[in-house]
């Protein structure tokens, strides 16, 4: 006995974008295909869970989120084994210099692919908000930690100054922008852990970028930046404190982004693959 009832395909009611292009299907039949696309349109009716999601945009956000730790992680082991290497030496401080470029450039580039526009909301998103906002601070605050690490342009002091307190701020903004970013991401995969964290993490870092930032300015330690205050021993031990929360802060947030990086492989793996038949049956 078999109790698999065939129910008849009835028009899509509600506002759905297509996953793929994020045409409304609604009034479309289920079993039909996207008019601008071409895609079966059953594989947008999943709902948001990112398993459900357009692979190709998915699959850039997971290699995103596998590059900002690689930008972190991966460019400090190769510093550590090319240092190890006798002739190494030789090239002196480029070693150094060339791998904090390359990974404030990589940063750009994984702060591009979290933030790429998802299919489904190209034609309902609000153009300016978020994804704008974090890339433009992705790009001023690369651009401050890369004139930093070169070290010799020749800048006028004012430009330097402005450069410097416009990149500092940026990095605030890219933090708390991406961990937006990440935790609309945990919603969706869905996990609760994840989304929490991203959600503590949202608030603790930037604030405690910000506060180290505030501080190390009253202080002077901050060469280029104007100084406001004058140095003090409890001042200096503020910023020692600032500087411990967002060391903390800053692993906590690797840590998160490692299980980021599995729970989204696992999404993406479901979007591609062999999980699709299962819409056959829907
Ligand atoms: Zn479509």
């Amino acid at each position: 006995m078999t109790d698999v009832t065939v129910e008849p395909t009835s028009p899509i009611e509600v506002n759905s974008p297509c996953i793929h292009c994020g045409y409304n299907l609604r009034g479309l039949l289920s079993d039909g295909i996207c008019p601008e696309c071409s895609q079966a349109i059953a594989a947008s009716l999943q709902g948001d869970l990112l398993r459900f999601a357009e692979p190709v945009w998915l699959k850039r956000v997971v290699f995103g989120v596998w590059l900002t730790l690689f930008s972190y992680l991966g460019i400090f082991v190769i510093v550590l084994v090319v240092t190890a290497l006798p002739w190494a030496w030789a090239l002196g401080w480029w070693v150094g210099t060339v791998a904090m470029v390359a990974s404030s450039l990589l940063t750009v580039w994984a702060t591009f692919c979290i933030t790429a526009q998802e299919p489904r909301l190209s034609l309902s998103e609000d153009p300016v908000l978020l994804r704008r906002l974090v890339r433009i601070c992705a790009v001023v605050s690369a651009t401050r930690k890369i004139i930093d690490d070169v070290g010799m342009i020749p800048l006028p002091q004012t430009v330097r100054q402005v450069i410097e307190i416009a990149g500092a701020f940026a990095a605030v903004v890219m933090m708390f922008g991406l961990l937006v970013y990440l935790r609309r991401f945990g919603r969706r995969i869905p996990g609760k852990k994840l989304a929490g964290s991203a959600s503590t993490l949202l608030w603790v870092l930037p604030a405690s970028l910000l506060m180290r930032l505030v501080l190390s300015w009253t202080v002077g330690s901050v060469p280029a930046f104007p100084r406001v205050g004058t140095a003090s021993g409890i001042a200096e031990f503020l910023v020692m404190i600032a500087n411990l929360f967002t060391g903390i802060g800053f692993i906590y947030y690797l840590i998160v982004l490692f299980g980021f990086n599995r729970a989204l492989s696992e999404a993406l793996a479901s979007a591609t693959g062999e999980d699709f038949e299962d819409l056959d049956s829907v």
